[in-house]
């Protein structure tokens, strides 16, 4: 939320799953948000999804067919960042790419307002260096949402070493205006969400692998002998095997210990163009419907 009475405006860079999700739940609890692309077919799924998405809530009774017209109202998209102009939050969720996201930071810091807060949804790159390339490192924190965005309850609000006091409590603030519930994490490779969850998917990838279970067999046994509500294998398919070693290599290189390295079947899924559900095909086989 901004120090004054108006409301914040959000930008949210990056229209693949998470950032549809983080738009539909701004646009649901009020908010202006452009939602920019380099990828106009990307915008166009998105702005698709979040209709769809909508449509559930109202199927279910959560809201009714006004509040998804008003939400999907708030909604505007572009394919430039220059379109982050005027928003006082600005939420990076492009690409799991470090370099990628160096260089969006670079150009936010010159095109984005003063006083706006530049949050990054990255799952695992350190928001210190990423912070580092802009001119106001304080303004930039990390906001992990979780998938899929609009079910999800958390949100992890991760300070870099040099953000501010006042953007760490107006993130926090805004997470809650969004319905979630946020936890606070320092700046570590993974910070705490992933650094518990990638080990737990990655020693699966590898009991695939050595043949200790098939992928059912494997989530099987994690939910119903752990209880969890889905296994690491379906639940990796679903965040996508490319992000998934992504986040691996980062705490990899940044803990610097082996028994974070990828499983060489999970990169050779993705070598292969299995990226999980949305490629049609990861460790299960998704047919299109
Ligand atoms: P995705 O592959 O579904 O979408 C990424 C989108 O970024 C694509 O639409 C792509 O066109 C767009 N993009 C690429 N370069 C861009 C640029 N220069 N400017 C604007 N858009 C650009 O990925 P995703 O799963 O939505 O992940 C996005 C971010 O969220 C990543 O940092 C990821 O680590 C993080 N995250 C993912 C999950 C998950 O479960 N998938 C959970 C939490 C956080």
């Amino acid at each position: 939320m901004t120090t004054t009475s108006s409301p914040d405006r959000l930008a949210v860079i990056g229209a693949g799953q998470m950032g549809n999700g983080i738009a539909h739940v701004c646009a649901a609890s009020g908010f202006d948000v452009t939602l920019i692309d380099v990828s106009a077919d990307a915008l166009a799924k998105a702005v698709a999804t979040i209709e769809k998405n909508l449509d559930r809530q109202v199927k279910k009774g959560a809201i009714d067919a006004a509040a998804k017209a008003a939400a999907l109202g708030r909604i505007r998209t572009a394919t430039t960042l220059d379109a982050v102009a005027g928003a006082t939050v600005v939420v990076e969720a492009a690409t799991e790419r470090k370099a990628l996201k160096l260089e969006i930071f670079r150009e936010l810091d010159r095109l984005a307002d003063a006083g706006a807060i530049l949050a990054t949804n990255t799952s695992s790159i350190a928001i210190t260096e990423i912070a580092a390339v802009t001119q106001r490192p304080e303004a930039v924190i990390g906001m992990h949402f979780m998938n899929p965005v609009p079910v999800m309850q958390l949100v992890e609000v991760i300070r870099g070493l040099a953000t501010s006091d006042a953007v760490n409590a107006r993130t926090v603030a805004l997470a809650k205006a969004l319905g979630k519930t946020p936890v606070e994490a320092n700046d570590f490779p993974g910070f705490i969400a992933n650094r518990i969850l990638m080990p737990m998917i990655n020693e699966a990838c590898f009991a695939v692998m050595e043949g200790v279970g098939t992928p059912a067999a494997i989530d099987e046994v994690m939910k119903l002998g752990m209880n969890h509500p889905m296994g690491p294998l379906t639940l990796a398919d679903f965040i996508g095997l490319d992000t998934c070693v992504a986040i691996l290599e980062v705490l990899h290189e940044g803990l610097g210990d082996p028994k974070y390295r990828p499983c060489p079947l999970l990169k050779k899924y993705v070598a292969a163009g299995w990226l999980g559900r949305k490629t049609g095909r990861g460790f299960y086989a998704y047919p299109a419907s």
